[in-house]
């Protein structure tokens, strides 16, 4: 390649689950693309519950069949008191089935995940180079993209896939607001003795919800989002000590269990970006939201923001316009926003609400859920509200 390589319409820096899905979803738009990926520095070990409007989106693009392969349905999803407290919400539990579907969704290892999407990688439209962005400079016609070796790429949209330290969003003048929660998140991978029954089960406990949900096979991932000063208990724990503790704060529902594998600890947090798009760079996964792992949105949006910009980008070049152009930027912004804050403000308001020791918040709560478990039409809103069908519709992501 030489110094001043090939210019893409779009360059996606970051091959992170965002980047992967905003890379082949532009090319299949017809957007000449290039893939930033550098080789990640670990594994990923956590595992994502890929919701409906994802399943839409990776159908669109051809993918769902072989995501679906490695992936364990989750076609109930349980809500249970692990409190002790005075007010205790009634269990609650909600049937895909309900709403007409066989699941609400679809939980897979990262891993396996990012191989699938690397292994479909191969279009004419998409070029893929293993190197990070060193320095990104933004003038109003063009962005240029300088990597390690010092060579430059030049393009006209930059989708930003890179994470939540975001070097392109830096470039693009883009600001956080930022609120750190008291709590961390450990997560891990277990085997057990009895059938999960494809249920996800959700407990609500003093420090944020222990989750545990279906993997393929009698195992499980759980996430369990605990206060800071316990974090360093449980990831020094013996297994067999951890395995112990979660059968009782469980209650034995999957039986005895075995940790297997790695714990990741996560600090929690919100960070939003003060804009979604700005300057020739729109932001796609955590880079422009960073939410705790409560209610399985994260990357959920992430995959909603690769799907929206690809739809943007690939309809302004067939119109014969420049798809990074300030209408095009300004347009991904305002589609965004919704979903991204309400969905950051809902999960912010569960995880703080469950630390709160105020007593009518419990009440609130607990009322809130049980009225709305009871009255079909409200129970029917809240689960398919949890999915994520918004504005980006697999209709509109069209397969190469
Ligand atoms: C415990 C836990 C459980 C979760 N469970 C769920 C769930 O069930 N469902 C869900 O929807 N979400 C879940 N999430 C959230 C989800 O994991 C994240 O939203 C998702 O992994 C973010 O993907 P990403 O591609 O945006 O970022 P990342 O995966 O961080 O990828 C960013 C990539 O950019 C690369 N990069 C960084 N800088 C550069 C550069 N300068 N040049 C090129 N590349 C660069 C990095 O190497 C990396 O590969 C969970 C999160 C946690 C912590």
């Amino acid at each position: 390649m030489d110094r001043n390589a090939s210019a893409s319409d779009a360059i996606v820096v970051g091959g992170g689950p965002a980047g992967l899905i905003a890379a082949i979803a532009l090319a299949r738009e017809g957007v000449q693309t290039t893939l930033l990926a550098p080789k990640p520095p670990h594994t990923d070990h956590r595992t994502t519950a890929l919701l409906g409007s994802s399943v839409d989106i990776l159908k669109g693009l051809g993918l769902w069949t072989l995501i679906e392969r490695a992936a364990a349905p989750l076609r109930k999803l349980r809500l249970a008191d692990g409190t002790r407290r005075l007010i205790r919400t009634p269990e609650v539990l909600f049937d895909a089935a309900e709403i007409g579907l066989d699941a609400f969704g679809y939980n897979i290892a990262n891993e396996t995940l990012l191989t699938v999407l690397r292994a479909n990688l191969d279009h004419p439209r998409l070029l893929v180079i293993e190197q990070a962005a060193k320095s990104i400079g933004i003038t109003e016609d063009l962005a240029r993209v300088t990597l390690a070796d010092g060579i430059s790429l030049e393009t006209r949209l930059i989708v930003a896939a890179d994470g939540r330290n975001s070097l392109c969003r830096q470039a693009a003048g883009i600001g956080t607001s930022k609120r750190p929660l008291p709590q961390h998140a450990i997560a891990l991978n277990l085997s057990h003795t009895r059938p999960h029954n494809d249920i996800s089960t959700e407990f609500h406990t003093e420090s944020g919800p222990f989750t545990l949900v279906p993997l393929q096979g009698m195992r499980s991932s759980l996430v369990w989002v605990c206060r800071a000063e316990d974090a360093e208990r449980l990831r020094t724990a013996s297994p067999d000590e951890l395995s112990r503790e979660i059968e009782e704060k469980s209650h034995f529902l999957v039986g005895e269990v075995q940790v297997d594998g790695p714990r990741g600890i996560f600090p929690l947090g919100v960070e939003i970006a003060d804009r979604f798009a700005d300057k020739r760079v729109a932001l796609a996964g955590e880079s422009g939201h960073v939410i705790p792992p409560i209610g399985a949105q994260g990357l959920n949006l992430g995959i909603r923001d690769a799907a929206e910009i690809a739809r943007l980008g690939g309809e302004a070049l067939r119109q014969g316009l420049d798809p990074g152009s300030q209408s095009v930027i300004a347009a991904y912004d305002l589609n965004r926003r919704a979903d991204i804050r309400s969905r950051a403000a809902a999960v912010e308001l569960l995880g703080r609400s469950l630390l709160t020791e105020f007593l009518p918040v419990h009440l609130a709560r607990g009322l809130g859920l049980e009225i709305a478990s009871r009255i079909p039409f409200l129970r029917r809103s809240l689960m398919r509200g949890g999915l994520g069908h918004g504005p980006t519709d697999a209709s509109r992501t069209k397969s190469a």
